[in-house]
């Protein structure tokens, strides 16, 4: 069941409670009543809300799936002391890799070594 849809017709229910409710002199019924419309659209606004926020945490975690590099992946070759994967040519530090997971491209400082701008290692042939 949808909730906003779920909530909306709770919404009509109050209201016609309260119409039938005009036939009954019973203070603390219509204020209960009242308490209780005023309540189910707070609620409304929030679910709504809230369904905003998990399309907006969808579209994040689809991107993130596609950026994340996949668990079984693995370096394919070495490179001037860097890691290389299959299909690309970039070259990648070893020790962000070996320790967590994470592929930093390196820059190159001269013929011998190479840099790493997340660690700041110096990877030398
Ligand atoms: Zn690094």
């Amino acid at each position: 069941m949808d909730i906003i849809s779920g909530i909306s017709t709770s919404i009509t229910l109050a209201r016609r409670l309260r119409e039938i409710s005009k036939n009954i002199e019973d203070a603390e019924f219509k204020n209960l009543l009242a308490d209780l419309s005023s309540e189910l659209a707070d609620v409304k606004l929030e679910a709504a809300s809230l369904k905003d926020q998990i399309a907006a945490l969808k579209e994040e975690n689809a991107l993130l799936k596609q950026t994340a590099s996949p668990s079984d992946e693995k370096p394919t070759g070495r490179k001037w002391g860097c890691y290389q994967f299959e299909g690309d040519t970039t070259l990648y530090c070893p020790a962000c890799w070996d320790s967590k997971r994470r592929k930093s491209s390196t820059t190159r400082i001269n013929t011998k070594f190479r840099h790493c701008p997340v660690c700041n290692a110096p990877i030398g042939s």
